[in-house]
């Protein structure tokens, strides 16, 4: 099918996009990579009557790396900075679709859409991302917390853009790892975890452990990191780290997977994700 007829504004500032917004209201749609908004119009999912063009920029400053609205998928499977978080945008870029959908979907896209297997969705809850979104009345920064309201659903306003993500910079002391499953290369993951730990004499001094595509959106797991801090991170810890981890969720269950076997493979990909942050 081909979607519904609709007017296209390409803005060529902030002001411009926030007050076409502003003036197009519940009407008008923010227009990034369109890999997730295209297809939902042409299945007439989504009928906007105006698409908006969003705004780019990728920079760092005072410990953040900036990530603006327009940065694609492709642009993070080369190293953006140096570091632990410069390691790990490329591992998880890598699991994001295909080459033609990665250089076209970009970041803030991802994010505004929150699809449950989204990788960067599941990285800006495991970093505890600033979310900076903007209206023609100010601007805010949210948390992945109040961001994620549920599968397809964020906080966003119908006239707020997203405009800047601030991701941490992981310094010396961190170490990360991230596993996925899907069934074949490219897939959306049916259970994916991303790990941070910050190691000091040896020793987890600080762990986040977040979880994605088992669940309706993304969620970092209390109990496995709790567990995590003070270990070595050996095997029984990476086994127990995994056992609560799957405890903890309400799986989702559809076409694709059944809630225990989500359940199981977030078992695995938490053991796999800490054993690669451990032995890097
Ligand atoms: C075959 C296929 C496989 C895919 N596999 C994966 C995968 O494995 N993992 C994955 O994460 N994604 C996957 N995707 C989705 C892809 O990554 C999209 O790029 C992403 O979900 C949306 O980004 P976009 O830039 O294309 O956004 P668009 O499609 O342009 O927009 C998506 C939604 O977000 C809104 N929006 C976009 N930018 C902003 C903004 N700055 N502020 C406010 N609202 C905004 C739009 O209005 C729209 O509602 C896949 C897509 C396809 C077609």
């Amino acid at each position: 099918m081909k979607p519904v007829a609709f007017q296209y504004f390409a803005p060529r500032t902030l002001d411009e996009a926030l007050a076409l917004l502003a003036e197009h209201g519940e009407e008008g749609k923010v227009l990034a990579g369109g890999q997730s908004l295209v297809p939902a119009m042409n299945f007439r999912l989504a009928r906007p009557a105006s698409l908006i063009a969003a705004l780019d920029y990728l920079r760092e400053a005072d410990g953040m790396l900036r990530i603006g609205a327009l940065a694609r998928h492709a642009q993070f499977e080369a190293p953006v900075l140096s570091g632990t978080l410069g390691v790990l945008l490329p591992r998880v870029a890598r699991h994001i679709a295909h080459l033609p959908i990665r250089v076209r979907g970009t970041f803030a896209g991802s994010l505004a859409h929150a699809d449950p297997a989204s990788e960067w969705c599941l990285l800006a809850m495991t970093l505890g991302a600033d979310l900076v979104a903007a209206t023609q009345r100010g601007t805010r920064t949210l948390g992945p917390g109040e961001f994620f309201l549920g599968a397809l659903t964020t906080a966003l306003a119908p006239d707020e853009l997203l405009t800047e993500i601030r991701l941490p910079v992981l310094d010396e002391g961190w170490r990360s790892g991230f596993a996925e499953f899907s069934r074949r290369a490219g897939d959306y993951a049916l259970a994916m975890c991303a790990i941070c730990l910050r190691i000091e004499d040896g020793r987890i001094a600080e762990a986040r452990v977040g979880i994605g595509g088992a669940t309706d959106r993304p969620q970092r797991i209390a109990t496995a990191e709790q567990a995590l801090v003070g270990s070595a991170g050996g095997s029984d810890i990476r086994r127990e780290a995994g056992r609560l981890a799957s405890e903890a969720i309400d799986p989702l269950e559809d076409v694709q997977a059944s809630a225990e076997y989500r359940r199981d493979l977030v078992r695995a990909m938490v053991e796999r994700a800490v054993a690669q942050a451990c032995d890097a």
